[in-house]
Parts: structure tokens; C-alpha cells; sequence
């Protein structure tokens, strides 16, 4: 037998990368559960996941929950300001920095909230793309020192509204994507006698690398070539406009997988804005757009889901690359704006899932004892089950197993042996790979027939939860997102498998996961226990994910908590407030069904069987009651 090195919790953080894609946020804990510490200043105060989840057990919520950690929010967008304001003052940056939060990337207004409070203090502002976002924007951002950024395309309306918060003492600026929006901007604010902040967006030469690398380049949808940005210049000039000219904006898209191309854009816009300052408009801001990535995966890469490069490195490369341009051009440096919105949501929530069945790659089998008289195929394929063990040639026990339960399979179909012997060749066909699967697993050379015996053993967790819902882009875009058990973490976990949804969709799996070696379509975890549930929590979910879900099968939005460090609880955490996921009337009626005449439909069914005498009358109401009740449940797996 092979000596077994006894788990440790470094084992663990080999397979799930926690530190990694963790920010400093998530970590192992010495009791194997999965920690947070969502004030980076304040180390001692940890919360542990398990604590969480007896906790919303305790108060009657049903899962799938997602988790919001408010002090991570406040955290990263202190962060992010810090970060720049450090970075300029290091620089010797003449200019400010002002970033607005992407309403977009998470609209929810709990969300919205908390990103406003925790941003006063450094004036961050809001960034809107429709007139809804520009809507909440103005509700919202009462802060006059902060910035309003409009981006998007804008009719009458979005424009008349953009002006109402200039009445209102607001830095609104209207970003200009093309060029018919600047002469509606401009008819509007002379007849309204309102002096409006304008904004043009560059299509920029360069383009981000990732999945999102259309936002640039000459195709991008949006933003103004050069010779409409002169264009736009010069017509607001004719129009005795061209002091409200303030802002140059590019985004060259979301998740920037390469440093290079924040480098690219940086010094293409930092040009343009020198040029056209020459040319005596006098800009004052800097608008570098988004796309500051987020590892995902942990490896720290240019994989579509990660990231060569920190927060520190893209801030500078930003002051830095603008100081130097300008410098050059002998132009002030202009105050800068970033609209980072993965950066400060995605590790702020996460989705916890129960895992509610095993589904196996085979069955457990039939009893295997030898019998009397029996065909010497199942004798030899217990042979095998014995050697496996000792034999030093595993492809060997690999080769003569599979050889042997097909030769099985045609001596049945010659009717030489019989369908329990059939069976039971199977059963120990199976028992025999995962011997020499476990084996594999010290060895340093794996052949690559035998690499798939990982796959092919795997089982599938039945996990209660819809990928549409609650990871919509590991379906759409192949994202890779961490998914980590939150106890039991000090154990080994001894069985690979990928996860499935609830949903009746065959794609409604996750099947990518982080692992020691890149991405693998398996992710080690625990055999589950009969009186012990199991939970998995989905994390960086904080970004998009949390509002892009879809009804696929009608499952609607998850319960969520939201919950606050708290120094003086003895769990470090209180639930500060719980918001119901959609039940399902609420998705019902969404659909245009009425869940009240469906209900009448029914107890009219039920009072109809008993007239009929065909049920009792007492048996009838509790039926009633029954699916009136499910109406108004959860539209998840109670379990
Ligand atoms: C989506 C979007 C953002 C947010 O980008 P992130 O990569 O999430 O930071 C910023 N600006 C504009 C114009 C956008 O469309």
C-alpha cells in the first residue's frame, strides 16, 4: 500500500486556489470551512460560511441564496480611490481622479447604495447607460461634487433629463456616441436655456483582447472617428458651445485580459486629448472607460477569464502613461475618470447551492461473490480487481479490463453467458477502473487513454440552483467561475465530478472548473453524507452575473441576504436584511398567467370531485390549501 500524507489545508488551497481569486477577501480556515474577511484593514474580524449558513437556516430561508458582503463592496471601491489617489499623488499628477460606478454591471438599488455611501468621501460618481440607469443616477447621486457619466444612445427624453439635473446643480456630463445625438443635445439645451456638460466617445484604433474586444476598434459601435470628434468641435464652436466640451471618453471593453491593451488605449487617448487641446478646446476630463479585470481562474493570465496584471499596475499605467503624453505636448494633465465595474462588485455576492444527489457514472452494482460452475470471464475480471493493487503495469490491467468486458458483452449476446454474469462483469469492470483511477493518481506519467478514466468515473452533483439564473456567462460565454465547498475542507475530497443544475435544460451544467493544471472539467469534492447536507458556494457572481439571469424553466430570482461585519457579534456578522427571491406567482404572472383564476381553476376541479362524492370534503380544502401554497412558495427544490 502507498504511504497516504495525511490532508492538510494547503492540499486544498493546491485544488480550489482560494487565496488567489480571493483578493485577500476569502481564505481557508484552520477549521477547513471557507472564511471571509471582508475588511482587508481588520484581518481579525472573519466569518465563517458555515456560521452563514446555519444562520439563514435558522431564519427560514430557503436556498439557493445569494450572499451579499456589504463591507466588500465599500472595500473595493476605497480601494479603487485610494488606489488612484496614491498613484497621482506618487506621480506628481497635476490633475484629480473622479470614477463613477457602471450602474449596469449591478443595478440593484441595495447595491447602488452602499457603492454612493462608501464613495463619498472621494466624490465617486455614477456612470448611466439608459434612461432607467439615468433615472436611479439622478435619484441617487445627490452628491454635487461627484460626477453624472451618460453613455449609451440618448433620444429627446434621455437628453431633457440630462439637463433637469444640470437645473439641479448636478456634474451631469452627456457623453456624444454619434454625431446626430450633439445636435439634438444642443437644440434641446438652447430651448431650455440650460448650459449642458458634453462629452465625446473615441472609437479607438486599439482594441481590448478578451471577449469583449468588439467595444474597439474600427467597428465598435459606438464613439465618434477623428474626423467627427473635429467635427463635433468645431459645431459646437460655431454654436458659442465650445466651453461645454469637457470630457474625452473611450472604452475599449470589459475584462482586459492583457495590460497592453490598457497601455495601447492610454497613450491613443492620452493623443487625442493633447491634439484636440491644442486645437484650443480646453478639456478637463479623461474618461478611460472600463474594463479592469477580475481573475476568475487564479492563474494570473491572458486567459478569457483572468487577468495579467493588479489594480496598482493598470492605475499606474494609466496616470502615468497620460502624465508622460502630456508632458510631451506641453498640455495640463487632465482630471481622470475610470467607470470600473467588475472591479468593485463581482467578489462582493456570492450564490450558495445545496447539492441535493449524486448522479453516477455507473451503478453500484450486483453482489460479485464467486459462484459455482461460473464462465471464467467473471473469474478473470476478479482476478483483475485483486491485482490491481500489486501490478506494477496498470495499462496492462487498463488493457486486459476492457478487453474483457467486451469479449463479456459478445459471449452474452451468443447467449454463452448469462445476464447476472453479465452483470456482474460490470460491476467489477467498474470496481477495477476506479482501483486503477486512485492509483493513477500518485503516478507521474498518466498514458492518455487512462487520462479520461477521470471524466468517464466522474459523477455529477445535482447542485439546487439554475445556471441561467445565477451564472448566465459560464453558459453564454464560457466564464470560468470558482466553486468551492464551504466546509470539510480539511478532508480529502475523494470523488471528481461536474455539477448540474435543476433546470430540465441539458446545458444547465458547470462543467469548467479551476484546478491545479489550468481549467479541468472536473472539481475534486466530497462524498456526500447521509445526515450531513453539503453546500458549495459560486463565488465572484458580484458582477453581471447577479442581474443577467434569465426564466429559463421559471426559476426566478434567489433569496439573497446581505450581511455586515460586526465587530462586537460573536460571529463577527449580522444579516442586515433579507430580500425574497420571486415566487411562483411572481414568475407567473411576469409569463401573463393569473395565479389567482389558475387557483380557482383548480378548487373549482377539487369542489367538483366532491359533489361528485369522489373526495371528502376535508380532504378537498387541504388540496385546495395545498396548491394555493405552492403558488406563493419558492420556485426552487425545497430541501
Ligand atoms: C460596461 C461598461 C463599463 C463597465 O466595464 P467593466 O469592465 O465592468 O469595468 C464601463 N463603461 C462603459 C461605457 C461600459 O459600457
Amino acid at each position: 500500500m502507498p504511504k497516504t500524507k495525511k490532508w492538510t489545508l494547503e492540499d486544498s488551497e493546491h485544488i480550489y486556489r482560494v487565496k488567489r481569486w480571493g483578493a485577500g477577501y476569502f481564505e481557508i480556515g484552520q477549521n477547513g470551512n471557507l472564511q471571509v474577511t471582508p475588511d482587508p484593514l481588520n484581518k481579525d474580524m472573519r466569518i465563517d460560511f458555515k456560521a452563514v449558513v446555519e444562520e439563514i437556516k435558522q431564519e427560514g430561508i430557503q436556498f439557493p441564496v445569494v450572499v451579499r458582503f456589504h463591507d466588500i463592496l465599500r472595500s473595493q471601491v476605497a480601494l479603487l480611490n485610494q488606489t488612484f489617489q496614491q498613484t497621482l499623488k506618487d506621480a506628481e499628477y497635476q490633475g484629480h481622479y473622479m470614477g463613477v460606478y457602471p450602474i449596469k454591471v449591478n443595478q440593484m438599488r441595495e447595491v447602488v447604495e452602499e457603492i454612493v455611501d462608501a464613495g463619498a468621501p472621494f466624490n465617486y460618481g455614477l456612470e448611466a447607460g439608459s434612461k432607467a440607469e439615468l433615472l436611479t443616477a439622478m435619484a441617487l447621486n445627490t452628491n454635487t461634487d461627484s460626477l453624472t457619466i451618460l453613455n449609451g444612445y440618448k433620444d429627446q427624453e434621455f437628453m431633457q433629463l440630462a439637463l433637469l439635473s444640470r437645473k439641479l446643480g448636478r456634474k451631469t456630463i452627456v457623453v456624444i456616441e454619434k454625431f446626430s445625438e450633439l445636435t439634438l443635445l444642443v437644440k434641446i439645451a438652447k430651448e431650455l436655456d440650460i448650459e449642458p456638460l458634453i462629452g465625446i466617445r473615441s472609437k479607438m484604433t486599439v482594441k481590448g483582447r478578451g471577449k469583449w474586444e468588439s467595444s474597439g476598434g474600427d467597428r465598435a459601435k459606438f464613439g465618434l472617428t477623428i474626423s467627427e470628434m473635429i467635427n463635433a468641435a468645431r459645431y459646437l464652436e460655431e454654436q458659442g458651445m465650445a466651453d461645454s466640451l469637457k470630457l474625452l471618453h473611450f472604452h475599449i471593453g470589459s475584462q482586459l485580459t492583457d495590460i497592453r491593451a490598457v497601455k495601447e488605449s492610454i497613450s491613443e487617448g492620452a493623443m487625442i486629448y493633447s491634439e484636440l487641446y491644442r486645437m484650443g478646446f480646453k478639456l478637463e476630463y479623461v474618461d478611460v472607460g472600463g474594463g479592469l479585470g477580475i481573475d476568475y481562474d487564479g492563474s494570473q493570465s491572458t486567459n478569457d477569464s483572468s487577468r495579467n496584471y493588479s489594480m496598482q499596475e493598470y492605475v499606474s499605467d494609466i496616470v502615468y502613461g497620460m502624465k508622460q503624453v502630456c508632458d510631451l505636448e506641453e498640455v495640463p494633465h487632465p482630471t481622470l475618470i475610470s467607470e470600473s465595474g467588475r472591479a468593485i462588485t463581482a467578489h462582493h455576492s456570492c450564490v450558495i447551492t445545496q447539492v441535493v444527489g449524486e448522479i453516477k457514472a455507473h451503478s453500484a452494482g450486483i453482489a460479485t461473490l464467486p459462484a459455482a460452475g461460473e464462465h471464467v470471464l467473471v473469474s478473470d475480471m476478479r482476478e483483475l480487481t485483486e491485482m490491481v493493487e500489486q501490478q506494477e503495469n496498470l495499462q496492462e490491467i487498463f488493457n486486459d479490463a476492457s478487453q474483457f468486458k467486451e469479449q463479456a458483452l459478445s459471449a452474452f449476446k451468443l447467449r454463452v453467458i448469462s445476464l447476472e454474469e453479465l452483470a456482474k462483469i460490470e460491476t467489477l469492470y467498474w470496481k477495477v477502473m476506479e482501483s486503477v483511477q486512485l492509483r493513477l493518481k500518485d503516478a507521474e506519467f498518466v498514458p492518455e487513454e487512462m487520462q479520461e478514466l477521470d471524466f468517464a468515473l466522474s459523477s455529477q452533483y445535482l447542485c439546487n440552483f439554475s445556471v441561467f439564473q445565477s451564472a448566465a456567462d459560464t453558459w453564454a460565454i464560457d466564464q470560468v467561475l470558482p466553486v468551492v465547498p464551504l466546509t470539510r475542507m480539511n478532508e480529502k475530497p475523494s470523488i471528481n465530478c461536474s455539477l448540474v443544475d435543476i433546470t430540465c435544460d441539458s446545458d444547465g451544467k458547470l462543467d469548467q472548473f479551476i484546478s491545479e493544471h489550468g481549467i479541468s472539467n472536473v472539481v475534486p469534492m466530497h462524498k456526500l453524507k447521509q445526515n450531513e447536507d453539503y453546500y458549495l458556494g459560486l463565488f465572484l457572481t458580484g458582477a453581471y452575473q447577479d442581474v443577467m439571469g434569465d426564466m429559463h424553466n421559471l426559476f426566478g430570482r434567489l433569496n439573497e441576504v446581505h450581511i455586515f461585519s460586526h465587530d462586537d457579534d460573536p460571529q463577527d456578522f449580522y444579516i442586515e436584511e433579507v430580500v425574497s427571491g420571486s415566487s411562483v406567482e411572481d414568475v407567473l404572472s411576469i409569463m401573463q398567467y393569473h395565479p389567482s383564476s389558475m387557483a380557482k381553476s383548480v378548487k373549482k376541479m377539487i369542489d367538483s370531485h366532491i359533489s361528485k362524492g369522489e373526495m371528502k370534503p376535508r380532504e378537498g380544502v387541504k388540496w385546495t390549501d395545498f396548491y394555493e401554497n405552492c403558488l406563493k412558495g419558492y420556485t426552487y427544490l425545497k430541501t
